[in-house]
């Protein structure tokens, strides 16, 4: 049974119906327009170093990361890869560059898909049949991931620089090898730093063929601008439908990638959203310190599984209009603050209590969400 919250009902309206792809599983994961958009992020351990990998791994599906890729440069990480594919909750791929052999060795360690480059793969366009044919007798499917860094030093030549075309020219010519050889367990990323090209690269790939792509836009910076860019980015893509699975790539800790994917997955409808923050901006009219309290609000709501919107506003003048509108909301001034519940004023309570009484109120709400869905307790944590 759903819970009404007054969040939007789902389905949610969306921009754009996903464009048709392909469908391909990822492990238990599926991918391409009839499955949701799926997040990713890379471990940033030594893969050879098991425990480490897994328990960063174990970190980023608690974060809500739904598939998550380990790189593999030598043979000591190969041969860890065994053991990560089992023991991951999640579907792990594995990433190869240089070497093909560690292709074939991801593919028999029971990777859920393996990631190649080729631009940086030895004769890569040599090995298509033989990774075909042992992808195929796995059920393991591929990402051509074509990197501007690391661009087919033919198409290099051929257009002077990673242009958008180039990007779309290598990931197309390398699909259609596998096609030649009746492979087409394939998804498709072209990333590039610069969001304009990296756009344009996607949009060509979307109109030449109906392979899923995972979006990303490469050494995208530090958490601050790489988070922007990749909002932009994948915004101006979603927006068009474009986009089946995403990683946000930070100079940061993964699981800081994997809520920022998340994030923008729920701000545009294509992904149920949680816990949503309606705080102002504050201003000259603000009667309260809305920054903190927001920031405890937040702190407080951390790990609220239910949908809600809590709105924290520091006035009356948009205050009462936002809070009544939020599932949960405060309108601050005088040194006091009215708390909203689904539209109504329950109480007015002074401003030090404001804090306690939202987060008292928010688990009661998510309390009575999980005994309408027969789950029992709440699931808010209070810090
Ligand atoms: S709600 Fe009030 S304090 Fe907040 S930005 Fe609007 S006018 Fe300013």
């Amino acid at each position: 049974m759903s819970v009404e919250l007054g969040m939007p009902a789902l389905p949610a309206p969306v921009l754009s119906e996903r464009r048709k792809t392909r469908q391909l599983m990822v492990g238990n994961v599926g991918v391409g327009s009839e499955h949701p958009i799926s997040v990713q992020s890379m471990t940033t351990t030594l893969t050879a170093d098991v425990n480490a990998t897994l328990q960063q791994i174990a970190q980023l599906t608690a974060a809500g990361c739904d598939i998550v890729r380990v790189a593999c440069p030598s043979a000591d990480d190969a041969e860890a890869l065994p053991a990560i594919a089992k023991k991951s909750q999640i579907p792990v791929i594995a990433d190869i560059h240089f070497q093909p052999k560690y292709v074939f060795a991801a593919i028999e360690a029971g990777c859920a898909a393996v990631r190649v480059n080729p631009g940086n793969i030895k004769k890569f366009d040599d090995k298509v049949a033989e990774i075909a044919q042992a992808a195929k007798d796995h059920g393991t499917p591929i990402r051509i991931g074509v990197n501007a860094g690391s661009l087919d030093p033919r198409l290099l030549k051929k257009y002077g620089k990673a242009t958008p075309e180039a990007l779309a020219e290598s990931a197309l010519w390398e699909a259609s090898l596998f096609a030649e050889h009746d492979f087409h367990d394939i998804k498709i990323s072209v990333k590039h730093n610069d969001p304009v090209i990296m756009i344009r690269a996607y949009e060509i790939l979307a109109e030449q063929c109906d392979y899923p792509l995972h979006l990303g836009v490469t050494e995208a910076g530090p958490a601050f601008q790489g988070t922007i860019k990749s909002a932009v980015a994948f915004g101006a893509l979603l927006r068009q439908g474009i986009g089946d699975t995403i990683r946000v790539s930070l100079s940061a800790p993964p699981v800081e990638e994997v809520k920022v994917g998340i994030q923008i997955l729920q701000s545009l409808n294509l992904r149920p959203r949680k816990l949503e923050i309606v705080s102002c901006p504050s201003c000259g009219r603000a009667q309260v310190d809305v920054y903190k309290l927001a920031d405890e609000v937040t702190a407080g709501l951390e790990g609220m599984e239910v949908p809600l919107r809590v709105a924290v506003m520091g006035c009356v003048v948009n205050g009462p209009g936002e809070a009544r509108e939020a599932d949960l909301g405060v309108a601050s001034g005088n040194g006091k603050g009215q708390i909203f519940v689904k539209g109504e004023v329950i109480k007015t309570v002074p401003e030090h209590q404001i804090v306690e009484t939202l987060i008292e109120e928010a688990m009661r709400i998510a309390e009575e969400a999980g005994d309408a869905e027969g789950s029992g307790s709440p699931v808010v944590t209070v810090s």
